[in-house]
């Protein structure tokens, strides 16, 4: 863990437990696990925690019976769901969890639940993965860069879309690094700014999950009317 980040000459000095590294650049890449290594920096994200939990390989028929062409599904609830079936043919079903590191297959409930509400057809059949972790969260929904000094760089903030957009944004924030002009960059670097009361987020994230999950349990037992 990188512990100090300190000027060093014309470069940089970052400080670990166990020792340190010279560095001519620096890149924070760091998403929803920011800590107070540059707080403010970290005040810039809320991080929300993401969970999936997985079955074992499903036998051919039930894999017709969810999702046939193995499509990708996102789910348009206040609290989102998404599923899909992997190469192996398990169900991998994924949503917001709790925060605080979990893992195991019987780590989240609520996930099985959905899915033997969707497919009761599911029930006696192996789970046998679970995890979960932090995505980042921005207020406009847009990932970050900033470089408030020469040689340092942060990225982050990909709003659970990082799998794609961290390895792209990843790609230009490594040739900014290597000299390309930022005006050569996918997307402007922008200033760094703070969220307002950052530290309620822990509340604000619970209370926007309970409103979300009554949100959706109310449009399912009132489903809006054709002219709604
Ligand atoms: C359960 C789950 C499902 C997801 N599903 C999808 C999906 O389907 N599609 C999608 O696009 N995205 C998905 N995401 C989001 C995606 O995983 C993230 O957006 C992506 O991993 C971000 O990559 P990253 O490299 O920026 O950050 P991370 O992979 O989060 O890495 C940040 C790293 O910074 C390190 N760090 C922090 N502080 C320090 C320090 N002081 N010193 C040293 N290291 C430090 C952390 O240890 C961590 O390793 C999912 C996330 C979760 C948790």
């Amino acid at each position: 863990r990188a512990l100090s980040v300190r000027r060093a000459g014309a470069g940089w000095r970052v400080g670990t437990q166990r020792g340190a590294v010279l560095a001519d650049r620096v890149v924070f890449a760091t998403n929803g696990y920011a800590d107070r290594l540059w707080d403010r920096l970290r005040r810039t994200v809320v991080p929300v925690s993401s969970a999936i939990i997985a079955t074992a390989p499903l036998p051919a028929e039930a894999r017709a019976r969810i999702l046939a062409g193995r499509e990708v599904l996102y789910e348009l609830g206040a609290i989102t769901t998404y599923y899909r079936i992997d190469d192996a043919g398990r169900l991998l079903i994924g949503g917001r969890s709790s925060l605080g590191d979990r893992a195991g297959p019987h780590a989240f409930p609520g996930l099985r639940r959905q899915a033997l509400a969707l497919w009761p057809f599911l029930r006696g059949v192996a789970w046998t993965h679970g995890w979960n972790g932090h995505v980042a969260v921005t207020p406009d929904h847009y990932p970050h860069w900033h470089e408030p000094m020469p040689g340092i760089i942060a990225c982050l903030g990909y709003n659970g879309r990082g799998v794609a957009m961290a390895t792209l944004l990843g790609r230009e924030v490594a040739r900014r690094a290597l000299g390309a002009g930022t005006e050569d960059i996918l997307l402007p670097p922008g200033p760094i700014r703070p969220i307002p009361c950052h530290a309620a987020w822990p509340l604000g994230v619970t209370a926007g999950i309970l409103h979300g999950r009554l949100a959706d349990a109310l449009a399912r037992r009132w489903p809006p009317g054709p002219g709604a």
